[in-house]
C-alpha cells in the first residue's frame, strides 16, 4: 500500500517523465491544496531556453493562477529532487507550508544539502521539509538519464570520428587521382 506522500510523489515522478521525453533532466513536481492537486510542473529549461523554467517555478506559477493568490499558504509541494537556490527562494517567498522531497541533491540542493534556505531563522517564513519519499525511484531515474546521456554523447563522438576518417580517406583518394591524372596528361 502506498502512503499518501508516496501517492503524490508518484504524480511528481509522472511529471519528471514528461521532462525526460523532451531530453530534459527528469525533475517533476506537483502542488497539493486541501487534498487536491492544483498544479503540476516539470523541468523545461532547454525546451523553453529559459533558466527560470524549473519544475518548481512552473508549478508555483500555475498554483498561484489557480488560487488567484501569490500566497500558497496551506499548500504542499511534492518534488522529485531537492530544490535549487532559486526554487527554494521562491518557495519561501510563496509562503508554502511544506515541501516533500524525493531525493537530495548534494551538489546544488538548497533544502539541506548545500544550504537550507527553506529553514533560515532570519527569514520571516520557514517551510516544513520531508525527505526521502520514493527516494530510490527518484534518484535512479536521474542516474539512468545521465548514464544514457553519456552513452549517447559517446556514440555521437564515435560517429563524428568515423565520418572524419571517411573524409580523410576520400581526401587521400582525391590527391591520388590528381597525381594519376597529371601523370597521364603530363
Ligand atoms: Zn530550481
Amino acid at each position: 500500500m502506498l502512503s499518501q506522500d508516496e501517492k503524490y510523489m508518484r504524480e511528481a515522478i509522472r511529471q519528471a517523465k514528461k521532462a525526460e521525453k523532451l531530453m530534459e533532466v527528469p525533475i517533476g513536481c506537483i502542488i497539493v491544496y486541501e487534498g487536491q492537486i492544483i498544479a503540476r510542473g516539470y523541468n523545461r529549461r532547454n525546451t523553453d531556453k529559459n533558466t527560470l523554467s524549473h519544475a518548481e517555478l512552473n508549478a508555483i506559477r500555475k498554483a498561484s493562477k489557480k488560487l488567484g493568490d501569490w500566497r500558497l499558504e496551506g499548500c504542499t509541494m511534492y518534488v522529485t529532487l531537492e530544490p535549487c537556490q532559486m526554487c527554494a527562494g521562491a518557495l519561501v517567498q510563496s509562503r508554502i507550508d511544506k515541501v516533500v522531497i524525493g531525493c537530495m541533491n548534494g551538489k546544488a540542493g538548497c533544502a539541506g544539502s548545500v544550504l537550507n534556505l527553506l529553514q533560515m531563522e532570519g527569514f520571516n517564513h520557514q517551510v516544513e521539509i520531508v525527505q526521502g519519499v520514493l527516494e530510490q525511484e527518484c534518484s535512479s531515474m536521474l542516474s539512468c538519464f545521465f548514464k544514457e546521456l553519456r552513452e549517447l554523447k559517446k556514440q555521437q563522438k564515435l560517429m563524428k570520428s568515423f565520418s572524419r576518417k571517411d573524409a580523410d580517406e576520400k581526401e587521400d583518394a582525391d590527391v591520388k587521382e590528381d597525381t594519376d591524372e597529371k601523370r597521364n596528361y603530363g
